[in-house]
């Protein structure tokens, strides 16, 4: 990986030629750190020149994406530990039984895992993710759909069918054929949070884009929306499994 030193601090960035790009482009993710893009018929050595002139910037993002990735660890060994649901944290309560496969569910203020007694802890671990998935689908198509279906009454909306996914970078999306879909994760944030991304689906079903048309509308549903778009935004890194 290349290397550019910017004052005391080296970062390291991915150089990709990419033949539909236009600009010279400079990228920055939580996952894939610094990218560059280079268009077509601009030299890697012209392109790199802009990670000087965005020295600044690129510093600022690179210490903010840091300590974003550093929440995010903190938030995934709890995640062994504490379990997250309408932003609220339970504990995780291993319990042994004689079952086969692994079983858990929100019981008295406790996120209970069932699991056999021949297993060791750090296999059962491991499992977490995809029983904690199972277990935020089930919610979530038991919960969404009827809040779509009061919300969309309540400001009159009209949609086809509402979709339960895992999508790794959208929290809803909405179909040109009036489809809703929502990421099961969701049921991690506050029910505000929720219903915010309800209501921002919803007004898609009326204006695709983002528009100031498409945010009045979205205001007059959730005259809060700045906020909770923002609490998202800020927390977004932490709703994982
Ligand atoms: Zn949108």
């Amino acid at each position: 990986m290349p290397v550019v030193r910017l004052g005391n601090t080296e970062i390291e960035y991915t150089v990709v030629h990419s033949k539909r790009a236009r600009n010279i482009r400079l990228q920055i993710d939580i996952d894939d750190g610094v990218t560059l893009h280079v268009p077509p018929g601009c030299r890697e050595s012209q392109a790199r020149k802009i990670l000087f002139e965005k020295e600044r910037w690129l510093l600022k993002k690179v210490k903010e994406f840091q300590s974003l990735r550093m929440e995010r660890e903190t938030r995934l060994k709890r995640a062994r530990r504490e379990f997250l649901y309408l932003g609220k944290t339970y504990p995780i309560e291993l319990v042994r039984r004689v079952t086969n496969g692994l079983r858990g569910g929100l019981q008295g203020g406790k996120f209970i895992v069932e699991a056999p007694n021949d297993i060791p802890i750090r296999n059962i671990q491991a499992h977490y993710p995809a029983l904690f998935e199972r277990w935020y689908r089930q919610q979530a198509r038991a919960l969404i759909p009827p809040r779509v279906q009061s919300l969309a009454a309540q400001y009159g909306f009209r949609y086809r069918k509402v979709f339960i996914k895992n999508q790794k970078t959208r929290w809803g999306s909405c179909s040109r054929a009036g489809n809703l879909n929502f990421s099961c994760r969701l049921l991690m944030a506050p029910p505000r949070i929720v219903d915010a991304v309800i209501i921002h689906e919803l007004a898609h079903l009326r204006i695709m884009n983002h528009s100031e048309r498409f945010w009045k509308l979205v205001a007059t549903m959730d005259p809060r929306y700045e906020e909770h778009e923002a609490w998202l935004k800020q927390h977004e890194h932490l709703l994982i499994l």
